[in-house]
């Protein structure tokens, strides 16, 4: 097997990368749809937009692949960062310099490789967007230009993002060692040490705003019959596609955590209890909207929620406390609904 080399420019490209500040931060809706339907365009097993960081590749989005990092030396996405170019490999196997890695010999049993380098606004390759298929198979010339195309589009989000997140320092003050900590990796959503990090800064923002905080609690419905009839694994799926659902539903600056199992908590800013009760019904309905899809099978799944206003002078703890009674309340009405906390109290 040959290593993914190191470019000549290596520090360059390692600084850009740094600079733009994404490794360690949450899935982002925009990469996910982008990510979702080149997987859809091209019909691969996996789709991932690859970071190559010091001496890993690291996700910043994925569909179809479990994990959320790998070691640098094995990926393919290192050869194509380093060559600087669109790399395609038709078949792993009869490639020496791939055929004995062991993401080719073990799971998930790679055969054929796409990946477009993207680039940082001063042209350094800091990933790829990149498809994984555990069949050979061969990319046309149409097809090769479409994937450079949904390359541009992933990179210049990326750029942007930047350069706007830099104008807004937007949950700016925690450094990557730190962030890392409060990211939960199953999900790449926010964990509950990142709540409690960030509530505070929301709750300023609302009232700079003359808003009010709304607090939502979601629980998945009847969790533990997803493990029972498709595993351990396939609950984990369902667990990151509902993840990915919710913040579909969602604004992009919206707080989304998972607090623990399945349960996720949203932090949102709201003129009233009608508009908090609008963004829960939206997230309910696109949690049930379609069942969530497990490759062989597919799970019909629903979410109780509970919301809850922060009233003024209230803890975090006061309001996280009454939304998840509402929640309760939600659940013994009969599942998947929303039930406002002043409903019932
Ligand atoms: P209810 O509608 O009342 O909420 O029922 P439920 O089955 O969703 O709730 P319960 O609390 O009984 O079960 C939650 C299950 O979630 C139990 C636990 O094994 C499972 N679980 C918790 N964390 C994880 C995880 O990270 N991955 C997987 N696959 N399962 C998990
Ligand atoms: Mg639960
Ligand atoms: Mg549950």
């Amino acid at each position: 097997m040959l290593s993914a080399p190191h470019p000549h420019d290596e520090q360059q490209r390692q600084n850009a990368l740094d600079e733009l500040d994404l490794l360690d931060t949450p899935a982002e809706h925009y990469l996910d749809t982008l990510v979702r339907l080149t997987r859809e365009m091209f019909q691969g097993h996996s789709v991932l937009i690859s970071l190559i960081d010091r001496n890993r590749q690291w996700f910043k989005a994925r569909i179809g692949l479990d994990i959320d990092q790998t070691e640098r030396d094995i990926s393919f996405c290192g050869h194509a960062v380093a060559a600087r170019s669109m790399l395609v490999i038709e078949d792993a196997q009869l490639d020496p310099r791939f055929a004995d890695n062991p993401v080719v010999t073990g799971p998930p049993y790679i055969r054929f490789y796409a990946g477009q380098p993207l680039h940082s606004s001063n042209g350094q390759p800091i990933g790829t967007l990149c498809m994984l298929h555990p069949i050979p198979r061969t990319l046309s010339h149409t097809e090769r230009l479409r994937l450079r195309d949904l390359g541009t589009l992933a990179e210049g989000y990326m750029q942007l993002r930047s350069v706007s997140q830099r104008a807004q320092k937007l949950r700016g003050d925690v450094d990557r060692e730190q962030r890392r900590a409060l990211l939960d990796p199953l999900t790449q959503l926010w964990n509950r040490a990142g709540l409690n990090q960030f509530y505070p800064r929301e709750q300023a923002s609302a009232a700079r705003s003359g808003q009010r905080l709304g607090v939502i609690f979601c629980d998945l419905d009847h969790f533990k019959q997803v493990n029972d009839r498709h595993g351990h694994a396939g609950g984990d799926q369902v667990l990151w596609q509902s993840a990915r659902r919710m913040a579909a539903a969602l604004r992009p600056d919206d707080l989304l955590v998972r607090l623990g199992g399945e349960e996720f908590v949203a932090v949102v800013t709201v003129n009233d209890a009608h508009e908090l009760h609008l963004i829960a019904e939206r997230i309910r309905q696109e949690i049930a909207a379609t069942p969530m899809d497990l490759g062989e099978s597919r799970h019909a799944l629903t979410a109780s929620f509970g919301t809850a206003l922060l009233e003024p002078g209230e803890s975090q703890n006061g309001v996280l406390e009454r939304a998840d009674r509402a929640l309760y309340q939600a659940k013994q009405q009969g599942r998947n609904r929303v039930i406002h906390n002043s409903d019932f109290a």
